[in-house]
């Protein structure tokens, strides 16, 4: 059983004297940023000059260059895509970083497959939200937080442990539970996450219920349009997964829990396909794969994209995203 830290376990004012450096203000810096800035903790906010750099000087933060802001920090807030972040770490947070500081992660794929390369003598820890950034920051805001794995993968100063909850709880992470966990675990299973087919699954739906006579409309909304799956996340989280189908109809919850068993579990191929992804993690044959695509262009990526945006999916998608507002309905950072 894996250890989950709550809002007892850390204590903010560790943090009291350090200067914290987000290093990237896009979709998780943005939210860190201001969570940790709403718990009195001093942030600097290091990024290329682009958009990003204006905006976090629009929302009010001391904003620099990634080398200058890493010169300023002591503690240091890995926020970039993790396919720029070893380059960007080598070239302009390195240099900067003194003996016990500490770097953080907010997600393990850079170790997992040994593209970082940091020095012994710092701190290393994970910080990795189960939530993305907007979430990350509503949490914050409604009170609820959001979980994460988190793990000291290096103590350098033997504290490492201690900043990592401080951190956690400065940004709202122990309101949920904060679970102990490692770079490899938090690899597989949200690599994982990402390559069962959640996309793809809706599409095939999609294309089903096309198939069998249904119009467009009646199959986006069935699936999607209608905010229905929102509201089902949501009984998800508040009832469990197997326990919300009490509030279907029973028609439904036969059908959930009994004739969709028998293509979940009696279809061995589709276990098969998913083993197979799982092996490929960990092996380490989507890692190599991933980077000879940033190295050559992204050539596959570019025409799977070109031929996924071709889909009459994605049209339907489009007409009903202007026709029902569904736009409004998106998160924004505040
Ligand atoms: P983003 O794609 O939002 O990028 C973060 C920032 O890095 C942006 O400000 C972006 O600028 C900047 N950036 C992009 N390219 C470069 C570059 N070549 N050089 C320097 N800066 C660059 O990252 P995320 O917030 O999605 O991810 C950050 C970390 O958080 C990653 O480790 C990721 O795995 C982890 N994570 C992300 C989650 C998510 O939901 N997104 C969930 C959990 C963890 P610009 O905006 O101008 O492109």
């Amino acid at each position: 059983m894996a250890h989950i830290y709550f809002d007892d376990d850390g204590d903010v004012a560790v943090l009291d004297g350090k200067a914290v450096a987000v290093h990237g203000y896009g979709n998780q810096g943005q939210a860190w940023a201001h969570n940790l800035r709403d718990s009195q903790v001093r942030v600097v906010v290091g990024n290329i000059r682009d958009a990003s750099f204006d905006q976090a000087e629009k929302d009010g933060f001391e904003t620099f260059g990634i080398a200058d802001a890493a010169s300023r920090a002591d503690i240091h807030l890995l926020l970039v895509p993790d396919e720029v972040m070893p380059r960007i770490f080598t070239s302009d947070i390195r240099p900067h970083l003194k003996p016990n500081q500490t770097v953080v992660i907010a997600s393990g794929y850079n170790v997992t497959y040994g593209f970082l390369e940091y020095p012994p003598d710092i701190d290393l820890v994970m910080i990795a939200p189960r939530m993305i950034g907007t979430g990350v920051r509503r949490g914050y805001l409604d009170g609820r937080g959001f979980p994460s794995l988190v793990a000291a993968h290096q103590d350098a100063s033997g504290q490492a442990i201690r900043i990592m909850l401080a951190l956690c709880k400065a940004v709202g992470s122990l309101k949920q539970g904060a679970v102990e966990s490692n770079c490899d675990e938090e690899t597989l299973c949200d690599l994982f996450n990402e390559h069962f087919g959640y996309v793809y699954s809706l599409r095939r739906a999609y294309e089903i219920l096309i198939e069998a006579g249904a119009s467009p409309e009646a199959a986006m909304l069935e699936f999607w349009a209608s905010g229905e799956e929102m509201e089902l996340a949501r009984v998800h989280m508040t009832h469990g997964i197997f326990h919300q189908l009490e509030l279907h109809s029973q028609t439904s919850q036969y059908g959930q829990e009994i004739t969709s068993r028998l293509t979940a579990d009696e279809e061995d191929s589709e276990k098969q396909r998913l083993r197979r992804l799982v092996a490929r993690i960990k092996d380490g044959t989507f890692a190599r794969e991933w980077a000879i695509e940033q190295l050559t262009g992204y050539p596959v990526w570019k025409r799977v994209r070109a031929e996924n945006m071709a889909h009459p999916m994605i049209a339907e998608e489009e007409r009903l995203l202007k026709q029902l507002r569904l736009l409004e309905r998106d998160a924004h950072l505040d």
